[in-house]
């Protein structure tokens, strides 16, 4: 058999594998905020916004805003917590790595160890803030609503991250499928 033909008989046998993964991507109409399902190559249509197909991970820098996907997702599940009587705002989205920089510093001082300090505060070159794909809700004192969130932000793709932190989400699972078990605090990152 040339390897020609070998190549076309194996990628035969192949096809069905490749085409029985299902993959789906979320699709968010814009007036309704009703969530439907199509396949990746049909795509959201113009009165739908996309949230995406799965976890959005981290891309490379450098960034200036949050990820569009990860917009969409807030901007849905706080449409539908509002039918619901929640307030969700985004109290610090994107952070440039200066002010991420900033923020660790003065973690570094508040804290007094690099161990103790990034338990609250990543590191510029670690936190997703910079990467654009990490929000703080509600943060500093609704705790309640932020509550929501993390009840019901997997429905939009939306996962609280650390045990320590109930206002910062991150786009970590796909929408419609149950968030992964919490990182203890932002050092978990480091390991
Ligand atoms: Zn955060």
């Amino acid at each position: 058999m040339k390897p020609i033909t070998l190549l076309i008989v194996l990628s035969f046998l192949f096809m069905p594998a490749v085409h029985g993964v299902d993959i789906s991507e979320t699709c968010a109409d814009k007036k309704t905020f009703k969530l439907h399902l199509v396949s990746v190559a049909k795509g959201c249509k113009k009165h739908q916004l996309s949230l995406g197909v799965g976890a959005i991970p981290p891309s490379d820098f450098p960034k200036y805003d949050l990820d569009p996907i990860l917009k969409n997702r807030f901007l849905v599940a706080r449409k539908v917590a509002e039918q619901e009587g929640v307030y969700l705002k985004i109290t610090s989205g994107f952070r440039s790595i200066e002010r991420q920089t900033f923020l660790f510093n003065r973690a570094l001082k508040r804290y007094g160890s690099y161990q103790e300090a990034t338990r609250w505060v990543a590191p510029p070159n670690v936190s997703h803030h910079p990467r654009g794909i990490a929000i703080d809700v509600n943060y500093p004192d609704q705790p309640e609503s932020a509550r929501w969130l993390e009840n019901n932000g997997w429905k939009f793709g939306l996962c609280r991250v650390f045990k320590n932190e109930w206002w910062h989400f991150e786009p970590i699972t796909a929408p419609g499928k149950k968030c992964p078990p919490m990182l203890k605090d932002a050092s978990d990152l480091l390991k």
